[in-house]
């Protein structure tokens, strides 16, 4: 297993957001996180980039405990978030953006930095029209593109997606999800949180539901697809 979360439990307060949640995912995988809203997905993905703190449990990185490592040497690891609702800097231009996904990157001015940029720019050529633009005057889904390139210009083994979909018209979705499909195809190891339960358990190798704060389904993308009380409750009953 690339990635170990052992029975973690997080508080906000007095509110217990996640409950023991124990997952693992598979080098070379897609694993989804599937669940309503307030379930308890975006909690459980910032706890294992750092940006929360854990009241109980582990995150283990390829057999490392991470659990008390700060953010940024967890990126410096392989791991890599692209947040929920963007998270772009509004102010910087599209370029910028990249660079600042890079910045634990020592290689900037060679030949490799340029060819993972070359990268982002096939799997979005939309940010290479753009490339000095300001991302704050991009559209919902040109923002969303930049945050997960952004997320790949850090060149993680393990990239966390936060809702990828989210806002998206209907026509940005579907390409959104092969280009996940892609970006795992050429090698990155991906944990998907989505609402957009049909899609993800699509292309999930394997898939777990949360509901309020805890894990009460797992199996392969397929199985959870193919499940009656599934499909009554995540995926619209179809
Ligand atoms: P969403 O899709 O709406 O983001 P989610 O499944 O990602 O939902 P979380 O955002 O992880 O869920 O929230 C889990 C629980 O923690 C919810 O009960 C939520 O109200 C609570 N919560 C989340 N963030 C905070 C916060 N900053 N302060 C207090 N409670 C919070």
């Amino acid at each position: 297993m690339l990635l170990e979360v052992e029975g973690l439990c997080v508080n906000y307060g007095h509110i217990e957001a996640i409950r023991d949640i124990t997952f693992g995912v598979e080098e070379g995988s897609i694993t989804t996180l599937i669940g309503a809203n307030g379930a308890g997905k975006t909690t459980t993905l910032k706890t294992i980039s750092g940006l929360r703190k854990v009241r109980a449990g582990r995150v283990l990185f390829d057999g490392k405990d991470i659990t008390n490592l700060p953010p940024y040497d967890r990126v410096k690891l392989g791991l890599s978030q692209s947040p929920e609702g963007r998270g772009c800097f509004p102010g910087m231009t599209v370029r910028e953006n990249l660079d600042m996904g890079a910045y634990v990157r020592s290689d900037r001015r060679t030949p490799a930095y340029q060819a993972d940029l070359d990268r982002v720019f096939e799997l979005f050529p939309r940010l290479l029209e753009r490339v000095n633009q300001a991302a704050g005057t991009m559209s919902g889904g040109e923002q969303q593109m930049l945050a997960i390139g952004r997320a790949l210009m850090a060149k993680p083994r393990l990239v966390l997606l936060d809702e990828p979909s989210m806002g998206l018209a209907p026509k940005f979705i579907q390409q959104i999800f092969s280009i996940i499909s892609e970006i795992n195809a050429q090698g990155t190891t991906v944990l998907l949180v989505e609402q957009n339960a049909a899609q993800a358990l699509k292309r999930a190798d394997s898939a777990h539901i949360l509901e309020t704060g805890e894990i009460v389904r797992s199996g392969t993308g397929a199985e959870l697809a193919g499940d009656d009380s599934v499909r009554a409750a995540y995926l619209g009953g179809d």
